[in-house]
């Protein structure tokens, strides 16, 4: 057993580990340079990585190239040049212009800090949009409005992690869906609110793990099911008959469903299709160790958010990549270590925002480059020479083999995604020495007169959309946009009385945390390992017994 060095809970090191290490390790002139085993356990790896990833919280500010007024992923008075995404990826600027010598007196991440602070960041990542420009880390979306880490999604809004869904709003993990609302880890659903881990469903409101069912309202563990209301068979005319008042009734519904949920059995994780794996939300992969999350993952440890990637360990969101070693928001790349928002990279280490790029180390804001060290550039020889005697450095000032500190992140550790899996107050945040984003009073709170939301949707008169609501649980100011009224409309759905932030923080909570406990199932005994902790209230079974039990 290993002790974390910075929350002091044992890990274990195992042979696969330290083999993994070795095949990620970067060959240079022929010679491995060995990465090491890590010092910091599983969880706070993942909250180091993280704490470069700010989805969510986008801010008005002027590109530094051109003073156009921009929509960006920085607050507007941190210390970084900001480049429109356009003007970023054009050739109106080279990011060699920003290379430097290795100064051997010092610190590597110190170097690296102030390059990362010196060249140019990209807005945000919002590739091939129409119509959507308040969107981060998209990709192909279309008449949307607030998507984060989602792509190829049409008139949808307030959702991360969607893809190829229509019409959806506040959801998360919805893939393939149309018409759907505040729905969680679910599949080609249709016409459908308030579910979670759902398949194939259609008209559907207030469900949990439902396959292929029907007009179902508040059902949990039913297949192939049509009519049920709270998982009993009724007609059709009487569900027809009573729907209309179950829906009025919807607060009261809910928490009696809430309340029904937690007494019935549960299956120890959420997938389907796998193979060895254990963690939770994994669909159709293989050996994935303690992975959430994720799909199509093939020989994968401690990774979380990706789809299709092989061999890889310590990763947040990556798809098609192979031979990952630490990295986070990457894409299409290997033999890839300790990087931040890289793509289309080969034999890239210590670099972020580097694209379509080559044998770089130590690297920031670089597009089609190859033997680059601190963005100067190098010859083959050269780059093979210098890279050995870097890490050596890097071992004598314990940096080699460790990401980032996120002393020096971007962010504030509030305004990334580490916030919303590994919190940390803003005491515990600062006393580590990183950041924290304080929120801006003017702008978030709203003093003016409190508007009155209809209870029902037909009541909602569209100067809705014209006035300024108050969050019920924060105090936060926050609008209707005409879009997202239309779709209340067509699901009738009231107006939400809580912020979009809120309702993110309200969906997150749903999912269990990202970690394992060694329990055994309710029914049988059998061992099993889980994100279900075991002083929660719920009956947990292995896939066998709750296959026999539940549907
Ligand atoms: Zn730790
Ligand atoms: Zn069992």
């Amino acid at each position: 057993m290993t002790t974390c060095t910075q929350c002091s809970a044992p890990f274990k090191i195992t042979n696969d580990d330290l083999a993994f290490y070795e095949k990620v390790s970067p060959v240079l002139a022929g010679k491995k340079y060995l990465i090491p085993p890590p010092t910091l356990c599983p969880p706070c790896r993942a909250q180091r990585r993280l704490a470069f990833r700010n989805e969510r919280c986008l801010y008005h500010r002027k590109s530094d190239l051109s003073g156009k007024q921009i929509i960006t992923m920085y607050a507007a008075n941190t210390p970084f040049k900001v480049y429109d995404q356009k003007e970023w990826w054009g050739d109106g600027w080279d990011g060699l212009t920003f290379g430097r010598e290795v100064d051997w007196s010092r610190p590597f991440f110190d170097q690296f800090k102030e390059l990362l602070f010196a060249a140019p960041k990209i807005s945000m990542i919002n590739k091939e949009h129409q119509n959507s420009e308040y969107s981060n880390f998209a990709l192909w979306n279309k008449n949307s409005y607030m998507l984060f880490t989602s792509g190829g999604c049409e008139d949808s809004f307030y959702s991360n992690r969607s893809t190829r869904s229509k019409n959806i709003c506040d959801c998360s993990s919805a893939i393939d869906c149309e018409l759907c609302y505040e729905i969680v880890d679910c599949n080609k659903c249709y016409a459908c609110a308030w579910m979670q881990n759902c398949e194939g469903c259609h008209d559907c409101v207030l469900g949990y793990d439902l396959r292929s069912c029907k007009n179902c309202f508040a059902c949990f563990g039913l297949q192939n099911a049509q009519y049920c209301i709270g998982n009993k068979k009724v007609s059709k005319e009487e569900y027809e008959r009573l729907l209309p008042g179950l829906r009025a009734n919807f607060a009261d519904m809910k928490a009696k469903f809430e309340k029904h949920k937690v007494e019935l059995p549960r299956k120890y994780m959420h997938g389907f299709g796998n193979e060895g794996c254990t963690g939770n939300a994994i669909q159709h992969s293989k050996n994935a160790r303690e992975c959430y999350e994720v799909s199509e993952v093939q020989d994968c440890t401690f990774v979380s958010n990706v789809t299709s990637i092989k061999d890889a360990y310590d990763v947040n969101n990556d798809d098609n990549s192979e031979l990952v070693y630490e990295a986070v928001g990457s894409e299409s790349n290997s033999m890839h270590c300790f990087n931040d928002i890289c793509w289309f990279d080969r034999d890239v280490l210590y670099s972020n925002l580097c694209f379509h790029s080559k044998n770089l180390f130590g690297c920031c804001s670089l597009k089609h480059k190859q033997y680059c060290i601190l963005n100067k550039q190098y010859s083959k020889e050269e780059y093979e020479a210098l890279v050995p005697k870097i890490i050596e450095h890097m071992k004598q000032t314990s940096e080699w083999g460790e990401f980032f500190t996120p002393t020096i992140s971007p962010f504030g550790f509030n305004e990334t995604v580490g916030m919303e899996n590994y919190a940390l107050t803003k005491e515990e945040a600062l006393k580590r020495g990183w950041k924290w984003t304080d929120e801006d009073e003017s702008r978030e709170k709203y003093l003016g007169p409190a508007v009155d939301i209809p209870s029902r949707i037909e009541d909602t008169d569209d100067v809705i959309c014209q006035k300024i609501l108050t969050c019920e649980v924060t105090g936060r100011a926050y609008k209707i946009i005409p879009q997202e009224l239309a779709l209340y409309r067509t699901m009738k759905i009231p107006i939400p009385h809580k912020c979009p932030e809120q309702r993110h923080k309200e969906r997150m909570a749903m999912r269990n945390p990202r970690k394992l406990w060694s329990r055994t199932c309710m029914k049988c005994n059998t061992a099993i390992q889980t994100t279900y902790a075991p002083d929660r209230p719920e009956k947990i079974y292995c896939e066998e017994c709750y296959l026999k039990e539940v549907y």
